[in-house]
């Protein structure tokens, strides 16, 4: 492609990009292009210095007062009032809480039990792992006649039927980046009966998702990969008001009790959607989390979508044009609306080429069994990064710099 962008319009991008002050304000090494922030966001510079002020300033100071003097109790409410902005809910429609594998549990659990006469949870054979395992587990647990019936993503439809009580999908693919067309169907699987729960982990804070709008049941999601809430930050929980009522899920821990402090010996459910908590927050981690999402406020989501898909289209353009003849093989949807925020190729050779770009400072990761993946978060990936990217695996692939054997050693994470 003799039109394919330059460098020096590369960077002309980036003098007009109204997101770029963002990049400051995280604490990126030097050198280092970080297309992993679908996996592990990275550190804001301004959470050190929060996390230092719960403990020395709450903690070490007031000690347990600070869970009324420093309004620690309401933490995960208040932190899932931010993150349901950046999804489409309603500051009450979602609780930060526990993990995201947990969440799957309590919501698959809940939504079984509002469809008592259904017996089937549908999903997808490439659904993220956590989310079947869990599935399955839960249907073990159940016990017969409970079944998880996984299809591929094009046989959803006509596989919705009066056996089906919940479907759940993981909106944008990890592996491929494909997007599903939320609002369309949830439609669907509502004119069946079936309720649905979607799993947001690739798509807070990397897609402006709309979940009220779509009349979505259920969802969960991540605090550790866009949203940049560090290494296990606590997940998020949200349940559609009309179902918070009668929604029960069976980790009826005392803090999504009504009356926590009466300490009465009888389970009684917190109204709304206080009752998806379980226990105690883990608060160092979820004020981290907090910190990340008070920037996140800041953001205008229509810019971020325009930014993710205008990296991407550059990654694919570059990488077509420069890598061509090299096996590289795109996995994700050329058409920008079947897009999340990143891009994977298929390549035999995947894991070393992986590796060696790794060692050059380019971070991505991979996806077994021969996936390269590429996360563009549009906070702090630059266009400029995105062509130096695209430059660098041309080069390990001319020059088959991949081709070693410490390249190819897998490691335990990959
Ligand atoms: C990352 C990810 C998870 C992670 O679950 P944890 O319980 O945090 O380990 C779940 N679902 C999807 C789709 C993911 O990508």
């Amino acid at each position: 492609m003799n039109n394919s962008t330059n460098l020096s319009q590369a960077v002309a991008l980036d003098q007009t990009d109204p997101l770029a002050h963002f990049r400051g304000r995280f604490d990126l090494p030097p050198h280092v292009i970080y297309l992993d922030g679908n996996s592990l966001g990275p550190l804001p510079k301004a959470t050190p210095e929060r996390v230092q002020q719960l403990m020395h300033q709450e903690w070490g100071t007031q000690l347990i007062k600070a869970w009324t003097a420093c309004d620690w109790i309401d933490m995960p409410q208040r932190v899932g009032g931010k993150i349901a902005k950046l999804i489409g809910a309603e500051a009450d429609e979602v609780v930060c809480a526990d993990s995201t594998s947990i969440n799957v549990y309590k919501t698959l659990s809940a939504a079984l039990a509002l469809n008592p006469s259904r017996r089937v949870i549908l999903s997808t054979p490439d659904n993220f792992p956590t989310d079947l395992y869990i599935a399955q587990g839960l249907t073990q647990q159940l016990g017969q006649p409970y079944t998880l019936k996984m299809v591929e993503a094009d046989a959803l439809l006509e596989h919705l039927n009066d056996e089906v009580a919940v479907m759940t999908l993981t909106h944008v693919n990890y592996k491929t980046g494909r997007l599903y067309d939320m609002a369309a169907l949830t439609q669907r699987a509502h004119e069946h009966g079936v309720l649905v729960m979607w799993d947001l982990a690739h798509s807070a804070g990397a897609v402006p998702v709309h979940l009220n709008a779509a009349q979505a049941d259920f969802a969960v999601g991540c605090g550790y990969k866009y949203l940049n809430g560090g290494p296990g930050a606590p997940a998020f929980v949200y349940v559609a008001k009309r179902w918070q009522h009668g929604a029960r899920q069976p980790l009826s821990g005392w803090l999504g009790d009504a009356r926590p402090f009466a300490f009465d010996s009888t389970y009684q459910p917190a109204p709304g959607i206080g009752r998806f908590i379980v226990g105690t927050a883990p608060l160092l981690s979820m004020v981290a989390l907090e910190c990340s999402l008070d920037m996140w406020m800041e953001v205008d989501l229509a810019e971020m979508r325009a930014k993710s898909l205008a990296l991407s289209d550059l990654f694919v353009e570059q990488v077509e044009a420069k890598c061509a003849g090299h096996g590289l093989q795109l996995a994700t949807p050329r058409e920008r609306e079947l897009r999340g925020s990143q891009v994977s190729f298929h390549h035999p050779e995947g894991y070393a080429i992986m590796q060696a770009l790794i060692a050059h400072n380019i971070i991505g990761d991979f996806r077994a069994p021969d996936i390269l993946r590429f996360g563009f978060a549009p906070l702090y990936v630059t266009y400029a990064d995105v062509w130096q990217a695209a430059e660098t695996l041309a080069r390990i692939l001319n020059e088959r710099l991949w081709d070693v054997p410490a390249y190819k050693a897998v490691k335990k994470v990959t």
